[in-house]
C-alpha cells in the first residue's frame, strides 16, 4: 500500500479480505481464539507467529484499524488503546520509569497536562514542561541523561499552537532522544510528523479519526525511525527482557511497538475494544475528505469572525496575522484543521448570552467531530478560577473554543452572526 496517496490509503489500507471474506473488517467480538494444537499456541505466546490468542493482546478488528492508522502515518506498527489518554500513558511507560524524567510542551491537552503534572510524578517520573515558543537553547537545558523523551502536539488543544517540528527534532537528534508527537488535531491528512523527524505518533482516535463522536480510542504509532540499539539512554531496550524469554527489543525491526505491546498492553491491559476499532476504521475512510472540509470551513469562519466588530481576537493558523501562520504554511499547507478559539468583547455574562443564542452550534465538552460545537471554559471546565487565574491559564474569561464541523459554512456563519447580534 506504500505508494498510494493518503486519500487512497484512507479507504483502502488496513484490511484486505481473502476470497469469500467480508469486504470490510467484521467486529470480532470474542475474548479468545481456538487452537487445535498446543505448539501453535506456544508459538504465538513466544511472538514467533502472529496468530491471535487473547483479545487483551491483539484482536483482528483492532488489527485492521491499527494497520490503517500505521499506513496513514507511514509507521511500521500501531497499537490500539482504550482512549487517547491510555495511549499517552502506555507510550510514556514503555520508555520511562521511576527516576527518569520527560520533557513536555506545556501547550497540551488538559488531560495530558494532568497526566504528566500529577499522576506520572507519583510513579517517580519527573515532568519538565517547556513553552513551545522558547528557543532551542532554553528547551535543551531541560534535557539530561535521565530524560526519556520530548513530547508536543502538532496543533495544541486548546491553545492552537502549531508545533515547530524542525526546532524540536533538531534537539531530539542532538541528544539521541525519542521525539513523540500527539497528532490528534492535525491527523495524518494534514500533517505526517514522520516527515519532520518524529519517532512515535500518538492519537486520540475519539476525535477526527473516528470523526463522528461515536467511539473512544487511542493509537500509538511506531514510525520505525528511532535506533535504540546501544543508546545508553535506553537500557531497557538493550538488556534482555526476562519476562519475555530474554528478548532484546533494540534488536527487533519494531522495537518500541513490540515492547509497548509485550509489556504495557500485556500488563496494563488498556486495549481498544473491537466495536470501537470498527467505528474508528470506518471513520478513517472519509478522513481526508472531512479534514479538507473542516479546514476550509474553519478558515472561512475565522475570516468572518476576525472582521466582526464584537470580536476582540481570533486564533486560527489560517489567518495571515496569526502568530503560527508561517509554521502552518510549512507544516500544514493543505489546511489547518477545524479547531479555533476567539475572544468576545465583553465578560462571562456576554459569553453566556452568546452561547445560549446559538441554535445550530451546540455546547459540548467534545471537539473534532462532524458537528460544530462550542465550549466556554470560564463558565464550564475552568469555572473555579478567578479572572486573573484564567488569564494565567491562557483561557481569559471571554475565550470561546469553537470546533468547526462539516456543515455548510454559510449556516455556521449565519448561526454565529445571529448569536452575536443578540449581545
Ligand atoms: C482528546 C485528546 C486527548 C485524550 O483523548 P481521549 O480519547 O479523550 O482519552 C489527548 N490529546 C489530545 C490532543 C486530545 O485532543
Amino acid at each position: 500500500m506504500k505508494d498510494y496517496k493518503l486519500d487512497t490509503l484512507c479507504v483502502q489500507a488496513g484490511y484486505t479480505p481473502k476470497t469469500g471474506e467480508s469486504r470490510i473488517p467484521g467486529i470480532c467480538q470474542s475474548t479468545t481464539f481456538f487452537y487445535g494444537d498446543s505448539q501453535a499456541m506456544a508459538d504465538c505466546f513466544d511472538l514467533k507467529s502472529d496468530g491471535y490468542f487473547y483479545s487483551r493482546l491483539a484482536n483482528p478488528t483492532v488489527t485492521a484499524f491499527e494497520n490503517k492508522v500505521a499506513a496513514l502515518e507511514g509507521g511500521v506498527a500501531a497499537i490500539g488503546c482504550a482512549s487517547g489518554m491510555s495511549a499517552t500513558t502506555l507510550a510514556a511507560l514503555t520508555v520511562a520509569g521511576a527516576g527518569d524524567n520527560v520533557v513536555i510542551s506545556q501547550a497540551c491537552y488538559g488531560g495530558t497536562f494532568n497526566l504528566f503534572g500529577t499522576t506520572l510524578p507519583k510513579l517517580g517520573i519527573e515532568c519538565r514542561f517547556f513553552d513551545p515558543d522558547d528557543d532551542a537553547e532554553k528547551i535543551e537545558k531541560l534535557i539530561d541523561e535521565k530524560t526519556k523523551f520530548i513530547l508536543a502536539e502538532t496543533i495544541a488543544n486548546p491553545a492552537i499552537v502549531v508545533l515547530d517540528f524542525d526546532k524540536i527534532s533538531a534537539i531530539a537528534k542532538a541528544h539521541s532522544l525519542l521525539f513523540i508527537v500527539d497528532n490528534t488535531l492535525a491527523t495524518p491528512a494534514l500533517c505526517q510528523p514522520k516527515k519532520y523527524g518524529a519517532h512515535i505518533v500518538i492519537h486520540s482516535t475519539s476525535k477526527y479519526l473516528d470523526g463522528h463522536a461515536a467511539a473512544l480510542g487511542g493509537m500509538i504509532v511506531d514510525l520505525g525511525t528511532f535506533n535504540f540499539k546501544g543508546n545508553p539512554r535506553y537500557d531497557s531496550f538493550n538488556i534482555p527482557d526476562e519476562s519475555y524469554h530474554g528478548l532484546v527489543y533494540a534488536n527487533l525491526p519494531v522495537a518500541f511497538g513490540t515492547k509497548c505491546r509485550a509489556q504495557m498492553i500485556r500488563d496494563l491491559g488498556a486495549i481498544m475494544a473491537p466495536m470501537n476499532a470498527y467505528i474508528g476504521y470506518l471513520g478513517c475512510d472519509t478522513l481526508a475528505l472531512r479534514m479538507a472540509r473542516h479546514s476550509s470551513n474553519a478558515a472561512k469562519v475565522a475570516a468572518y469572525l476576525s472582521s466582526h466588530p464584537k470580536i476582540e481576537w481570533v486564533k486560527h493558523a489560517s489567518l495571515p496575522d496569526n502568530k503560527y501562520h508561517g509554521l502552518a504554511q510549512k507544516y500544514l499547507p493543505d489546511g489547518q484543521g477545524g479547531m479555533m478559539s476567539f475572544g468576545i468583547k465583553g465578560n462571562v455574562k456576554t459569553c453566556d448570552k452568546f452561547m445560549e443564542s446559538l441554535e445550530l452550534i451546540t455546547q459540548e465538552t467534545h471537539v473534532a467531530d462532524v458537528r460544530s460545537c462550542v465550549l466556554h471554559p470560564a463558565s464550564t471546565t475552568h469555572r473555579q478560577l478567578s479572572p486573573e487565574d484564567l488569564v494565567k491559564a491562557g483561557v481569559p474569561e471571554n475565550l470561546v473554543r469553537l470546533s468547526v464541523g462539516i456543515e455548510n459554512p454559510d449556516d455556521i456563519i449565519a448561526d454565529l452572526s445571529k448569536a452575536l447580534e443578540k449581545i
